[in-house]
């Protein structure tokens, strides 16, 4: 068997390590970077810590900072645009998945000829080329985008949020600095930490697991499950900050290597057609789609229960993999992640979307990794079970 691991070159991990991005480009010989974000930094006056260091380093900075939430091809469009105007020699990704996943689209939009749409790298094509090197500093903790070689993007004409994947969307580095997410509110820690939980979960019970994602996988379970509960209750928690953080870090090492399953291929058609944060969507999925693929997989879940702390070493493996489905359903409870009925999905329009968001969900390759493989059918009764919680 042949596995390909990728990873960036290099990883920063620490409290206070953003004060070194400038030394991280220089060191590979940048000068001129497109600094790629949202509103929210630049208004938050949040940027000002990306760019003092690139600033003391005499660096030429230019910053886009036109990002949206699960950003679409027309703000990739416009920042490919920036990015072949100007005169840049990297990329940085400042921000949540969000920003990251634009940096990523934009260089892999450059590197194409001119007139090229974003929905000619969707999978199964390979985006392997990018016009400009990405460095990636990430604010959640999280998509774990800093250490992945995917970028989702949403094709505004279709509705769909597409996966692509690529060399082109790994970055060349990262910088993982957890001091940046204390001023996250509770809702967005709560749902990017559920989504790195489902990140590791995922790449944990792929069919595309290896060696290699599951060292990344149990460590990031380790790290992320006993500290999800301390965030979300107690923010200015530095020890569990850091653990999120680095703990987000390698469940997208994780699922880079291994690939997600069922229930990131269900979310991505939830996030496209109601606009349901990333992360809330896995959430609300979570302990359905678990539950269907649990005995599929039974001694998997069980290993992930024990290493999330929830399942002691002398449970039977149908014991510790019911102590992981009840331990989801309390983390959901206990987090206030609201159904879809209850987030105000309306139900009419929930149902006449169901074959859409499932052909989507399979077309995006997903859930062809999980343990137990749905058809449609399934797929659109998991839909109809998770409505209501
Ligand atoms: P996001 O980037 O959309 O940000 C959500 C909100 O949080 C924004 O309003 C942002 O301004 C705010 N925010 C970010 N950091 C903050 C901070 N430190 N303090 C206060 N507010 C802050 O959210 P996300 O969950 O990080 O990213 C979601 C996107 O990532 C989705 O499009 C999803 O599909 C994608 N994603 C990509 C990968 C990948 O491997 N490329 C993996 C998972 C998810």
């Amino acid at each position: 068997m042949i596995h390909s691991l990728v990873a960036p070159r290099q990883i920063l991990v620490g409290g206070g390590s953003l004060a070194r991005l400038g030394e991280v480009l220089r060191q590979f010989g940048f000068s001129r970077p497109l600094v790629v974000t949202d509103p929210w930094m630049v208004s938050s006056g949040t940027i000002g810590k990306c760019l003092a260091p690139l600033n003391a380093a005499g660096m030429a900075v230019a910053v886009f900072s036109d990002t949206v939430p699960d950003p679409t091809d027309a703000v990739v469009e416009a920042g490919a645009r920036v990015l072949r105007d100007g005169d840049f020699d990297v990329l940085v990704g400042f921000g949540g998945g969000s920003p990251m996943d634009t940096a990523k689209a934009m260089a892999i939009l450059a590197a194409a000829p001119e007139g090229a749409k974003m929905r000619a790298f969707k999978v199964p094509a390979q985006a392997d080329r990018a016009a400009l090197p990405l460095v990636c500093v990430p604010t959640t903790a999280g998509t774990g985008s800093e250490a992945t070689r995917f970028t989702v993007i949403t094709d505004t004409e279709t509705d769909e949020k597409m996966l692509i994947a690529g060399l082109g969307a790994l970055p060349l580095a990262a910088v993982v600095d957890y001091e940046l997410t204390f001023s996250l509110p509770p809702r967005i820690t709560a749902d990017t930490g559920i989504d790195s939980l489902t990140h590791a979960l995922e790449a944990f019970v792929s069919r595309r697991a290896n060696p290699a994602s599951d060292l990344y996988a149990r460590e990031a379970m380790r790290l992320i499950a006993p500290r999800l509960r301390q965030v979300w209750r107690a923010p200015d928690d530095a020890a569990a900050r850091a653990d999120m953080m680095l703990g987000a870090t390698l469940a997208g090492l994780a699922f880079s290597n291994a690939s997600v399953a069922l229930v990131h291929g269900m979310s991505r058609p939830i996030g496209a057609h109601f606009h349901v944060p990333h992360g809330l969507s896995n959430a609300m999925l979570l302990p359905a789609v678990t539950g269907y693929s649990l005995n599929a997989a039974l001694p998997r879940y069980a290993e992930a229960a024990r290493c999330m702390g929830v399942a002691g070493a002398g449970d039977a493996d149908q014991l510790a993999a019911a102590k992981l489905l009840e331990e989801l359903r309390a983390l959901n409870h206990e987090l206030e992640v609201p159904s879809p009925a209850a987030w105000g999905i309306e139900e009419a329009r929930w149902n006449a979307l169901l074959p859409t968001m499932a052909q989507q969900a399979i077309a995006s390759g997903s859930p062809a990794n999980n343990p137990r493989i749905p058809e449609a059918e399934a797929i659109m009764a998991l839909y109809q079970e998770a409505f209501r919680g």
